[in-house]
């Protein structure tokens, strides 16, 4: 099965995403994390895109189409995938489309994880992340058990760099302007189906199982 999660950050993609490859034996694919692993690097790449991901800018597409170019060629993608932060354009959403069409492999639906603008700021602001395996913890509905320590690799937890209050507004603007567009895309393709995350990411990912 190969999905896209579309969503505002914050609305919890990451998480049910993660949660459902678990499920179902799907590659997560966030092009967030592939990033900042590239910016942990110091790669080219992880140095041209830095500056734009510490503000919450969009990665310029030439950088980012052929990134998730690369990524859609590895040879792990056979049992499927979800694609969690891409594309967020318009202009993305076309690039994928030829792609996916080269590659002969169309995709299955386009999940729309929804969470009220309140929830979805509350959120942001009290998320952790994990530096070393990605891990996202959340301080009002999923805590790690000890105080700022990763539950699976025992990493300090941080706050994202793009996580800081005037970022995370800048953020949400681009997604009100570049992203949310994609939901009519796809849903005039008949690829769309929503799931409500507002209360936990296990009944999401029930809500969702029951809908694929
Ligand atoms: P995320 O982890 O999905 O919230 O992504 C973090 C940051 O990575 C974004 O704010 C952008 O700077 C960059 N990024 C991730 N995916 C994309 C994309 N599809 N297009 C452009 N920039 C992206």
């Amino acid at each position: 099965m190969r999905l896209i999660f579309l969503g505002a950050p914050g609305a919890g993609k990451g998480t049910l995403a993660a949660l459902l490859a678990a499920h179902d034996g799907l590659v997560h694919i966030s092009t967030g994390a592939i990033l900042r692993e590239e910016i942990k690097a110091g790669s080219d790449l992880g140095k041209e895109a830095n500056d734009y991901v510490k503000t919450g800018q969009l990665v310029p597409e030439s950088l980012i189409n052929s990134m998730l170019e690369k990524r859609l060629q590895q040879g792990d993608l056979t049992g499927g995938y979800i694609l969690d932060g891409y594309p967020r354009t318009l202009e993305q959403a076309h690039f994928l489309d030829q792609l996916l069409a080269k590659l002969e492999t169309p995709l299955d639906r386009v999940v729309l994880v929804d969470v009220p603008q309140d929830l979805i700021i509350k959120r942001l602001s009290s998320r952790l992340t994990c530096p070393n395996c990605g891990a996202i913890y959340n301080l009002l509905q999923q805590p790690p058990q000890k105080e700022g320590i990763c539950d699976h690799c025992k990493s300090g937890l941080i706050v994202r760099e793009d996580d800081k209050e005037e970022v995370i507004r800048h953020r949400l603007e681009v997604y009100e302007e570049n992203t949310k567009p994609l939901i009519d895309y796809y849903a005039k393709k008949q690829l769309l189906l929503k799931v409500d995350n507002s209360a936990s990411p296990q009944l999401a990912l029930d809500n969702l199982l029951a809908q694929l």
